[in-house]
């Protein structure tokens, strides 16, 4: 079984600066073989709102933003999009949207019962995950109950000062806070963190790797920062695609057990011709997340100029995402895919 790797600081710092690329992917790869061999995990996402009452200086969807179109999938098309997952051999779907105060919280308790009573060929429901940042503890404990497993939440900096900078009104603290409160709830809980986001040192980036080891969570991710041309940081450089393969390498070492995802910004930093999903899996990632938005909508989900561009639909997105895999020389694996740190404590 694969252990924890212990890196100091300084140890991260040289690895993300780059001084050895191969023998850092050569040691991820082989601990994401140590534990899930070669599968690798498909989660279909469906980004179901691009509304948001949040003023995130990174975030295409932020309120402020009135050259985002914006729009809200209704209960039935959202089904429709998720009935693809089980058709397609996708055994979780992840329900994302921006902090749409207007999609009511009953709609979304009585979705995730109708998801979670969905068939699916392998006989068990479809694993459910949440994205819809921060919320209050009353909201997250009904969505437990009714059947939500996991949720997503990233943290974006684990700087406080730059996590607030990043999030004007919000705070470092609160969103720690939800982190903590899904954990309670019984969520298998996610993190990450946004490569390059404006402000961030490599030392900084190594803390924040650190940091989320500690917190020991589930789910895991470090994708490169895309400047949207409708935010304050339009001007801003790029995250630089090694330093984010490297942070994803990293977090592998780091946290063995952990579902890592080779992120959707990946693809939009590269040219057409490379695929970044190919490069995360390349780099110790175990799960990739095709989107099953609507073609309707799709590209009016704007988080970061380029996301969801490369397919027309859903069909199209699950497919390539299953050729990279076994390009990769890898396997997509069946079933929830639950990360194996809840597996052990059962
Ligand atoms: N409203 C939810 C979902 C946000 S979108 C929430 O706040 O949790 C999902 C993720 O996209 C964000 O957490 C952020 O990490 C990423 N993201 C948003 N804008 C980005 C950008 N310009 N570049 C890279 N990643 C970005």
């Amino acid at each position: 079984m694969s252990q924890t790797t212990t890196l100091s600081l300084g140890e991260i710092i040289d690895a993300l600066m780059g001084d050895d690329d191969a023998g850092l992917y050569a040691a991820a790869c082989e601990a994401r073989y140590d534990v899930f061999g070669d599968f690798v995990h498909l989660r279909g996402i469906v980004e179901f709102s691009s509304h948001c009452v949040r003023h995130c200086k990174y975030c295409g969807l932020r309120a402020p933003n009135a050259q985002q179109q914006r729009y809200r999938m209704t209960p039935e098309e959202i089904l429709d999009a998720v009935r693809l997952a089980p058709e397609l051999g996708l055994g979780t779907i992840v329900l994302q949207s921006g902090d749409d105060r207007a999609f009511a919280p009953s709609a979304i308790e009585k979705l995730l019962v109708e998801i979670k009573s969905l068939p699916t060929p392998w006989g068990e429901p479809l694993a459910v995950t949440l994205s819809l940042g921060e919320r209050s503890e009353e909201e997250l404990r009904r969505y437990k109950e009714c059947g939500a497993d996991r949720y997503l939440l990233k943290l974006e900096s684990c700087d406080a000062a730059l996590h607030d900078k990043a999030r004007p009104g919000e705070s470092f603290a609160a969103r720690l806070a939800c982190l903590e409160t899904l954990r309670k709830l019984g969520y298998e809980v996610g993190s990450g963190v946004i490569v390059g986001i404006p402000g961030q040192s490599m030392e900084r980036l190594a803390k924040d790797l650190l940091f989320l080891a500690e917190l020991d969570l589930h789910m895991l991710s470090a994708g490169p920062f895309v400047p949207h041309p409708e935010t304050p940081w339009a001007d801003a450089p790029w995250g630089d695609l090694d330093v984010a393969l490297r942070a994803t390498a990293l977090m592998r070492l780091l946290e063995p057990r952990t579902n890592i995802p080779a992120t959707s910004a990946l693809d939009s930093v590269v040219p057409p011709e490379i695929s970044g999903k190919r490069l995360g899996l390349d780099v110790g990632a175990n799960v990739l997340m095709p989107s099953l938005t609507p073609g309707t909508v799709r590209n009016s989900y704007s988080i970061y100029p380029g996301k969801n561009r490369r397919h027309a639909d859903a069909i199209s997105a699950v497919e390539d995402t299953i050729a990279v895999i076994r390009r990769a020389g890898m396997e997509p694996a069946q079933g929830q895919g639950a990360s194996p740190k809840m597996e052990r404590k059962e």
